[in-house]
């Protein structure tokens, strides 16, 4: 599994959370990291909005990197640097 970036909103500790549920018959996972320092957090993402061979724990993983990269990105860039 991936391991998660530092949060691109103030550099805090991104957690990954796993909420089950399933309802009876379908057994149904979501998952969404969140920041535990300013609770900045990716779209919740759920198994049935993925293929089922899909590891949705990791596309949460890596949506939450994906933000980090691009954010980083854009403050390379000169814009957005209001937060320094
Ligand atoms: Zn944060």
């Amino acid at each position: 599994m991936g391991t998660l970036k530092p949060c691109p909103f103030c550099g805090g500790k991104g957690v990954l959370h796993s909420r089950d549920i399933s309802r009876p018959g379908v057994h149904e996972k979501e998952h969404f990291v969140r920041c535990s320092s300013c609770g900045a957090f990716t779209n919740i993402m759920c198994q049935r909005c993925y293929d089922k061979t899909q590891d949705v724990k990791a596309a949460a993983i890596e949506a939450w990197n994906r933000r980090a990269e691009d954010d980083g990105k854009r403050r390379t860039a000169g814009l957005g640097s209001e937060d320094d």
